[in-house]
């Protein structure tokens, strides 16, 4: 199994971290998690067409993770792809999707007529929304999802991906989480979430201290992410959504390293790690 990072960054625009995507393949499978600004374009440097995506898995339905779903939808559809799409994501899923293909419908409508394309299946959605928590099997990989703490986010999810006995934990956004560390247990890789301490100042009246205190009680702070891996007795550790997207890379691993035993590895665009 391999785990690609397609965009490591946050809403916030920058040319080196695009907003959230990822893709865990093996030969047979190819899946995305998440949809941030961005992700056509990474697929297209990995010379993986999107007709090619076995299913796509939302975290939560925070912007920066679903903003480029319909470009996704709309890019699979010229690379010609004829299956329809698999989308696994939580409560309000199906409504967002609904809203969202039936905001563009004339203009996907005129476009179907006028290009003549072979196939519409990619337009043809089939959602699926999660419970607490479950299994679901896409092909040669197991997927479990569990629930995170990204309140007042009131759905957000975790993943687990099993194949050939390895095991990748994905975090998703959340604030130091039991969850994480329950079903994260001996993962070979965790990719968690974190915000940096000490490298966003407050600037002016749109970003208060309480715009700062309110962004990072939703998510997982350095000081806390290396103690969370520990409890985790993960292998790797892997970091993504750095908030900000520019930082002090040494001194970030040097505070994980002290609590979690071993350097992190700081996620970038494009990285890919066997699992
Ligand atoms: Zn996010
Ligand atoms: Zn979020």
């Amino acid at each position: 199994m391999e785990l690609t990072l397609l965009g490591t960054g946050c809403p916030k625009v920058d040319y080196k971290r695009f907003g959230p995507a990822n893709l865990i393949s093996t030969k047979k499978t190819k899946i995305l998690v998440d949809c941030g600004s961005g992700i056509t374009q990474r697929l297209d440097q990995l010379k993986l067409s999107s007709s090619k995506i076995d299913a796509l898995f939302l975290t939560h339905l925070h912007s920066d993770h679903i903003i480029d779903f319909y470009q996704l939808i709309i890019s699979s559809w010229h690379s010609y792809r004829t299956k329809p799409w698999k989308i696994y994501g939580p409560k309000g899923t199906k409504n967002f999707i609904k809203k969202i293909m039936n905001s563009w419908k004339q203009e996907r409508s005129q476009r179907i007529k006028y290009e003549s394309r072979s196939s519409t299946a990619a337009f043809k959605i089939i959602v699926k929304e999660f419970k607490n928590t479950g299994k679901i099997n896409i092909k040669d990989i197991v997927i479990t999802y569990f629930e995170v703490d990204h309140k007042p986010v009131k759905y957000a999810y975790g993943f687990n991906f099993i194949h050939k006995n390895k095991k990748l934990t994905i975090s998703g956004d959340t604030r130091p989480c039991e969850n994480v560390m329950k079903f994260g247990q001996l993962a070979d890789v965790l990719l968690h979430e974190v915000f940096i301490d000490g490298e966003i100042m407050k600037t002016n009246k749109m970003r208060t201290a309480k715009t700062l205190h309110n962004v990072k009680a939703y998510h997982t702070p350095s000081s806390l992410v290396g103690k969370i891996a520990k409890i985790t007795r993960c292998k790797k550790l892997v970091l993504t959504h750095l908030v900000p997207t520019q930082f002090d890379e040494k001194k970030l691993i040097k505070t994980v390293k002290a609590d979690f035993g071993k350097n992190p590895i700081i996620g970038r665009d494009l990285l890919r790690i066997k699992i």
